[in-house]
């Protein structure tokens, strides 16, 4: 059976080109950048320059760049970093990505002030709601660009300017959007990017900080990037994500193209296969704008009963086709998607959702082949229950 991987907004596969250019410092190029020593040198140049390049891509100052261990440590040191009890007031939404929802939870939980929008029922947040829930306290924004279970995109630049005339600072988790969109860290404070979002590799990602933040460091240690996160920096990793991010941007178009392509026959697809026994969870209406990876739907209950989603993912595992509940993070738990629940999906549809993700190397013989397969699992699962069995199908 051929298998299907259409889970890339959980992680990309390491494009080959990127594994070539990093083997030589997994091998002999093995020196600590922080040692003065030739081998030392040989890292530290690869680092800088792959810091060039990232900061590039953003248009950033290469200073204003620094590593850390992927997406999760990034937002974790955003917020951390620059919350202060002069300054409290945190101001997020309730659809953002657990890496800024639990730094959130737990500075509210330390008697700050926290403000959890509530997103549309569309998953959008707006620059009009961030502005009326700024106050003289407010330190940080934090929203994401790309909304990483339904693909929802934050209006980025009207939520920085909104943030810049009241001289509030504005951190965007740009994970989902990094590789896929331009993206100009001027508009904003900070910004989270990760490796393995853009076929690089895992364990490595950047936060970026504009020059005159004040920053605090998460993880204190070594002098390392410039003081603002201690450890020896992965080299081989940085040299990985810098050419995946100009890959990235050098086939964004093409990349743009072909996942708009695939995505819109997917979900074609899925209406002429399923008909009306799914709703999309991500928002194809006009006025919404999303990414073009990302596919989620759910299946009310029908008859009064409900879909078991675990069931169905289970299912769908055994078939070859590799999708997720809501986000990576939470799928293999019970509770539904907390983004779903935001959006005022009841839990039993929330339950029993599929995020299907695009990636650069999908076909359209994937996307059909997964639709067929999704379709003929859930004649099976009905002829069961019909049946009165739902151990296994
Ligand atoms: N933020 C978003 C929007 C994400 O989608 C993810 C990963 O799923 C993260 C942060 C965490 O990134 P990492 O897996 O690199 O820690």
């Amino acid at each position: 059976m051929r298998r299907i991987y259409l889970d890339h907004a959980a992680t990309t596969p390491l494009d080959p080109r990127v594994l070539e250019a990093m083997l030589p410092y997994l091998s002999e190029h093995y020196g600590n950048a922080s040692s003065v020593h030739a081998m030392g040198r040989k890292a530290r140049f690869a680092l800088e320059e792959s810091r060039e390049r990232i900061a590039a891509h953003l248009g950033a100052e290469p200073g204003e760049m620094l590593f850390t261990s992927g997406g999760t440590e990034a937002d974790n040191a955003a917020l951390r970093g620059v919350l202060s009890s002069r300054m409290p007031h945190l101001v997020t939404s309730r659809a953002e990505h657990e890496a800024v929802l639990r730094p959130a939870e737990a500075w509210a939980s330390s008697g700050h002030p926290v403000t959890f929008l509530p997103p549309s029922p569309h998953g959008a947040v707006t620059a009009e709601q961030v502005a009326g829930a700024l106050t003289d306290a407010t330190g940080l924004v934090s929203l994401m660009h790309a909304n990483n279970e339904i693909g929802t995109l934050t209006p980025i630049e009207e939520v920085a300017s909104v943030c810049h005339e009241r001289g509030v600072l504005f951190h965007c988790d740009a994970v989902q959007a990094a590789g896929l969109f331009p993206l100009q860290a001027g508009g904003v404070d900070l910004m989270t990017i990760s490796g393995h979002k853009m076929y690089g590799p895992k364990g490595i990602g950047a936060l970026y900080v504009r020059g005159g933040v004040d920053f605090q460091a998460l993880v204190l240690g070594g002098a390392q990037e410039r003081r603002r996160r201690g450890g020896t920096e992965n080299v081989a990793a940085a040299v990985g994500m810098a050419l995946a991010f100009d890959l990235a941007m050098a086939e964004a178009g093409e990349r743009i193209a072909h996942l708009t392509t695939l995505r819109d026959r997917l979900r074609r697809h899925l209406r002429q296969a399923l008909g009306t026994a799914f709703v999309f969870n991500t928002p194809f209406v006009t006025d919404v704008a999303v990414a073009p990876h990302i596919v989620n739907i759910a299946f009310p209950p029908s008859d009064g009963q409900p879909l078991d989603g675990e069931m169905l993912l289970l299912n769908l595992d055994m078939d070859g086709v590799m999708a997720s509940a809501g986000s990576a993070c939470t799928s293999g738990a019970l509770e539904p998607s907390h983004v779903l629940l935001a959006l005022g999906r009841d839990r039993e549809t929330a339950s029993a959702s599929v995020r299907f993700s695009l990636g650069k190397d999908n076909t359209e013989e994937d996307v059909d082949e997964a639709v067929d397969r999704l379709a003929a699992i859930l004649r099976r699962m009905r002829q069961r229950r019909e049946a009165g069995t739902t151990a296994s199908v």
